[in-house]
């Protein structure tokens, strides 16, 4: 069973108001957190998921929160949701947005991967983090659990942590909500209303909205919302695979804290239930879709980093984003694909789960044994860069697109929504974010994929 599913009794049904001054589509990180900083802000807020507070991958993603790694333009707005993550709890009263900084640690196995760790941190260089490599020696003293002597270094940063997704986001909407902010589940929104070329409200399954700005923040489903308003932006989606352990004992007694560790097929997070969060993260699904060709050639160059790990099937099980039958245009009376998939709810790969058994105990003895309690998988949105897509589209005025967090949108998460809430509210957002502007993909802009660590 996942997190959080359909069979997840609904636990903010808010009564839809006739007007509001922002919408937000999609209550996953991304939307609850842009919703939370909007009410800071003194917005008139509605929230909308057409399932489950983070029903999809904002509950079924690892949960690790690091600055370890990211492209460079992410990074100054990623260190800034380090420290959001660091006082939400406090801010919110809230433990169960708790935040561990237990650190965050690359291993490699060969001289080539050290390079790149190596040519990550000559570019962070100037952002001041606590980033540091570690040789043979250091892995061997530090981590005496690792079995073998397989490493031949690793990429370390203290200051990273984790949190625990399926209730660190249902906890931020509860925050949202006490500022003021409506948050309805069970309630899709079909479309945009649409007068004389910009946003005048939405149209949800429960009734027509009135607002004069939108954030669309809907995960895998946004190239298919915006594609229904006649705004095209490049996604695809893949599967994930991710399980989770029993409690078992706590590794690097020597240590502070166990960090989030990525190995070459196997990457492991501490649980505040005593279990392991564990995925081989080396293995994405891609259902082959109309979507597949028609953005195919912006994602070659993605595509070229990633092919090893990426197996490809010929299509999407019946009503997931973009199969093969999906409607493409839909309109305000009618039933939407939204309401069909409450909460994509992928099967997990069973080959990953049997992978993830043997090398648990494979690659740390002190867990030889250690049973999974629970697997689950997620589809993750992707964009051709891989970096994420924010800002308001200048084809329609007044819609504001929050999507592609590509994977690594959990952390980063609470900084975007400070960022897209200074926009929506036409403030300065701090941050340079020309490389996330949605009409990057149409201008003729260079593609260039951010880093594949
Ligand atoms: C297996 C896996 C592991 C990951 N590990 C990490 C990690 O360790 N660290 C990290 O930083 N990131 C990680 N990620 C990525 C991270 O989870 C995502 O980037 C992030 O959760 C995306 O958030 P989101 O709000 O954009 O989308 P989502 O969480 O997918 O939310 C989108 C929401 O929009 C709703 N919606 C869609 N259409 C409509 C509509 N028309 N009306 C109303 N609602 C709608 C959906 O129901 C959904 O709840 C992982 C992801 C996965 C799947």
């Amino acid at each position: 069973m996942p997190p959080i599913s359909q069979k997840t009794p609904v636990r903010f049904a808010d009564p839809i108001p006739d007007a509001v001054d922002v919408a937000v589509i999609g209550a996953g990180v991304a939307g609850t957190a842009t919703a939370y900083f909007l009410a800071k802000r003194g917005q008139r807020v509605l929230l909308c998921d057409k399932g489950r507070v983070a029903g999809e991958q904002s509950s079924r993603n690892w949960g690790w929160i690091r600055q370890q790694a990211r492209d460079m333009a992410e990074l100054p707005i990623m260190i800034e949701a380090n420290r959001i993550w660091r006082g939400l709890a406090a801010e919110t009263g809230d433990p169960d947005l708790t935040f561990t900084q237990g650190g965050c640690l690359y291993l490699a196995t060969t001289a080539k991967e050290m390079a790149r760790y190596e040519e990550w941190m000559a570019d962070a260089r100037g952002y001041q983090l606590d980033t540091r490599l570690l040789t043979r020696d250091d892995i061997r003293q530090m981590y005496p659990d690792l079995a073998g002597d397989r490493y031949v270094g690793g990429m370390f940063t203290p200051s990273d942590g984790r949190g625990e997704p399926f209730v660190a986001i249902p906890a931020l909407a509860r925050a949202a909500q006490r500022l003021g902010v409506r948050v309805a589940e069970d309630c899709a929104v079909r479309t945009l209303d649409v007068v004389g070329g910009r946003v005048a409200g939405i149209v949800t399954e429960k009734g027509r909205v009135a607002c004069d700005r939108v954030v669309l923040a809907a995960g895998a489903w946004t190239t298919h919302f915006a594609a229904n308003v006649g705004v095209d932006i490049p996604q695809l989606a893949v599967r994930c695979t991710v399980a989770r352990t029993e409690t078992a004992p706590k590794l690097f007694a020597g240590q502070p804290d166990v960090p989030n560790i990525r190995d070459v097929g196997l990457c492991v997070r501490r649980r505040a239930d005593g279990g392991y969060t564990i995925a081989t993260g080396t293995l994405a699904d891609h259902y082959i879709s109309p979507k597949s060709f028609r953005y195919f050639f912006k994602f070659m160059k993605a595509l070229r980093a990633s092919w090893r790990d990426t197996r490809l099937h010929l299509g999407a099980p019946p009503g997931y984003p973009g199969a093969w039958g999906m409607p493409t245009r839909w309109g305000a009376d009618e039933v939407s694909p939204f309401e069909r998939m409450r909460v994509l709810n992928p099967e997990p790969a069973p080959s990953e789960i049997r992978r993830l058994e043997k090398r648990l105990g494979q690659r740390y003895p002190a867990l030889a044994g250690t049973k999974i309690s629970e697997a689950w998988a997620g589809m993750i949105d992707v964009t051709p860069d891989v970096v994420p897509t924010l800002g308001e589209d200048p084809v329609l005025p007044g819609m504001f697109i929050c999507t592609g967090l590509s994977g690594h949108g959990f952390g980063i998460g609470p900084g975007i929504g400070r960022v897209m809430a200074d926009l929506v509210t036409g403030r300065d957002p701090g941050h340079d974010l020309a490389r996330f502007r949605p009409e990057r993909f149409r201008d003729g802009s260079p593609i260039v994929p951010g880093p594949y660590l």
